[in-house]
């Protein structure tokens, strides 16, 4: 069984699939790592972006320069685009592939574009993180060490959080602190318990 972990920025996505994981005794999955490695030099995603144009983002060493990369997409549509039509195929790939070399696991996969990329029908159980905007500045502001006006400019280009609790099958609702969410997914695990038995 595939599990989908989605949210906006900083709801608490890394948080829930972690301790949710653990409580399922799953296999947790990370898009954002997966396309790290993707485009590490020789990695698949790396071969295809570096030959469809990429080599601009190139540093000195032959590796891709992350940081300019994301800066730049933020900005450029097309880029954004090119990317995402390399990278989506290969992460869905590497999360069927991990779910069929392990049958008998439940995998726990937390995807920051789970709706946005179309491929949502890969998941047999779809999960939202929701957190107030107010809880968001505060955290990434924390965490990061970044202003809440790049926070703010993130949030305004993401899918409204609303709108993906409303095509998650559970929502959890992270606002308030990590025991109550930890109360929740209790109860949530008791549920998909019983959905992977039966
Ligand atoms: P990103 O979108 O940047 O990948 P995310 O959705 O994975 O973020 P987390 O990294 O899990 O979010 O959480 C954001 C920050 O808020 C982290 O520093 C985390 O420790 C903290 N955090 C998450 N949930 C809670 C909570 N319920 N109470 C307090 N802090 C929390």
């Amino acid at each position: 069984m595939i599990i989908g972990v989605t949210g906006g920025i900083g709801s608490g996505k890394s948080t829930v699939a972690s301790r949710l994981g653990k409580l399922l005794s799953a296999l947790v999955l990370n898009a954002d790592d997966i396309c790290r490695e993707l485009l590490e030099p020789g990695g698949e995603g790396y071969t295809r972006f570096v030959r469809s144009g990429g080599e601009r983002f190139l540093d000195g060493g032959g590796a891709i320069d992350r940081r300019r990369l994301r800066e730049e997409m933020f900005r450029n549509a097309a880029l954004k685009e090119l990317l995402e039509s390399i990278l989506h195929p290969l992460v869905f790939k590497k999360i069927t592939e991990t779910a069929e070399q392990n049958p008998q696991t439940a995998i726990i996969a937390e995807v920051p574009l789970l709706f946005e990329s179309g491929r949502y029908q890969l998941f047999d159980i779809v999960i939202s993180v929701f957190s107030p905007r107010e809880r968001v500045l505060e955290r990434v502001v924390e965490r990061d060490k970044v202003c809440p006006e790049a926070v703010l400019e993130i949030i305004a280009a993401q899918m409204p959080p609303e709108e993906k609790n409303r095509r998650a099958d559970y929502v959890i609702e992270n606002g308030f602190d990590l025991q109550e969410t930890e109360k929740q997914l209790a109860a949530l695990a008791a549920k998909l318990r019983q959905r992977i038995s039966g």
